[in-house]
């Protein structure tokens, strides 16, 4: 399989090169230049199978011949095991035909380490064969930090360097990332706000010369593999409520349009899909978009859900490509603009767009009381971003014969802020993690000077 920039520029790569690669070179972003397809039939034949064994079926055609089965299996079956649940991605009834799907069973609490776990061992495995070495370097807000951290600390020929912004980021959400004390793990807290962080790493990306020779992996969700490993769990979860031959609807909580993107991949792969519903903050450029084609920056606001303060998704560029007809130069063309402008999609793809997603997004004051309300009514506990998931699921929802499933993209005790403020009692750590407050930590303070970051960077990666 080849996969192709959605610019229209970049030479075509296979998997593993798209794996270690993280943007193209042409500024896009990289996507299968086809999609594996399975029949209903198919599809139905998974039933029995354990997530592991699912995922297989699902990854394999998009790895193509990069990597062997026998390893691939493994890696794979590695990943799941690492997961606190023996479904990996099991589901709770709401209500009646109500479900949210819980994503937050691996070892930092949220969806990133169904991704981030496997894409450690496909990077490192990659790396070994060709004897090379890579630096992953990203910013966080919070989950991508710890989940990435996870992912890469066994890795033998990875260093990664993750930067959050010093004393912004929650006391559950620093310790996950900085009592990580392997030697090739390094936390910087940057005397600066997440957009620097990210801007950061973005300079360091488009000059790699301060590396002396080594090379920049990507770990956020312009990586592929990332899209990837989620596409499995909406396969996962239709089959667990009567799919494929019964449709069903999906709820997502959105910021970088990832997770989300990966739903709308299942639909093209041949899950019967009814509903994929965007859910974001009051961060909505998406909601913007696909309610009114507005595709605009707003100001960035600090909401309750911070995983989800982003202002712009990255990864609509990837949906864009599919309704503009893969026409890489429209693309090009329209995200030139829309670095300076607001742009509207037109008539004909932006309709497409709205027969593909619902969407509705929800304020801070909403999110507390939706986690007041299903605390009341059914006694589960939702995290914000969950919460607003629901919520829109419950607003957008047209028949309620179809199955509707939120996805639950992290665990409550990340978050305890707004449930607190909904006047419920703070969760606690799980049993694995009961301990995190007593760990050791270790993190270094940079200033906000891009020269000091990057010579942090030079003088602590591994060279063998
Ligand atoms: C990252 C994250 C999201 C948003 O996921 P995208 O793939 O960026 O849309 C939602 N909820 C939580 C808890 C997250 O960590």
């Amino acid at each position: 399989m080849n996969y192709i920039s959605t610019r229209g520029q970049a030479p075509k790569l296979k998997f593993a090169d798209v794996l270690l690669a993280g943007l193209a070179s042409d500024g896009g972003l990289y996507v299968p230049e086809t999609l594996p397809t399975f029949s209903k039939e198919e599809i139905a034949s998974w039933a029995g199978l354990s997530y592991a064994e699912l995922a297989f079926k699902v990854i394999k055609p998009f790895v193509d011949d990069c990597i062997g089965e026998a390893d691939l299996k493994r890696m794979i079956d590695e990943t799941y095991a690492g997961f606190n649940h023996s479904a990996v991605a099991p589901l709770k009834e709401l209500g009646t035909n109500e479900w949210v799907l819980e994503l937050f069973h691996g070892p930092t609490l949220a969806f990133k380490d169904f991704a981030l776990q496997l894409l450690g061992r496909l990077m490192d495995h990659v790396l070994a064969e060709r004897g090379e070495r890579l630096v992953i370097l990203g910013a966080t807000s919070g989950d991508t930090g710890s989940a990435a951290i996870e992912g890469c600390r066994h890795s033998d020929h990875l260093d990664i360097f993750i930067l959050h912004p010093y004393q912004r980021v929650s006391d559950v959400q620093r310790r996950q990332m900085t009592s990580i004390l392997e030697d090739n793990v390094f936390n910087i807290a940057l005397e600066g706000n997440f957009d620097d962080c990210q801007q950061m790493v973005k300079d360091s990306f488009a000059d790699q010369g301060f590396l002396k020779g080594l090379k920049l992996g990507a770990v956020n969700s312009i990586n592929w593999a990332r899209i990837m490993a989620q596409i499995v769990y909406y396969f996962s979860a239709s089959l667990a409520v009567g799919g494929p031959h019964r449709p069903v609807s999906f709820s997502v909580p959105t910021g970088n349009f990832g997770d989300i993107f990966a739903g709308y991949l299942a639909k093209q792969m041949g899950l019967p899909i009814e509903q994929l519903v965007v859910a974001t903050n009051r961060n909505d450029i998406l909601h913007r978009v696909i309610s009114g084609n507005d595709m605009s920056k707003g100001d960035l606001v600090h909401t309750l859900s911070p995983s989800m303060d982003i202002m712009v998704s990255s990864n609509f560029e990837r949906l864009l490509f599919d309704v503009y007809g893969r026409d890489g130069a429209a693309i090009d063309d329209l995200m030139a603009r829309f670095k300076t402008e607001s742009v509207q999609l037109d008539p004909a793809q932006w309709e497409q767009v709205r027969e593909l997603f619902d969407s509705y997004a929800v304020n801070d004051d909403t999110t507390c009381e939706v986690i007041k309300d299903v605390h009341a009514e059914t006694g589960y506990l939702l995290d914000p971003h969950t919460a607003i998931g629901v919520k829109a699921a419950r607003e957008c929802w047209r028949d309620k014969s179809v199955p509707m499933i939120t996805l639950a993209t992290a665990h409550p005790v990340k978050f305890p802020e707004p449930v607190v403020k909904a006047g419920l009692e703070s969760p606690q750590l799980p049993a694995h993690m009961a301990d995190l407050f007593e760990r050791e930590e270790r993190y270094e303070v940079l200033a906000n000077d891009l020269s000091q970051v990057q010579e942090f960077v030079a003088s602590h990666v591994h060279r063998d």
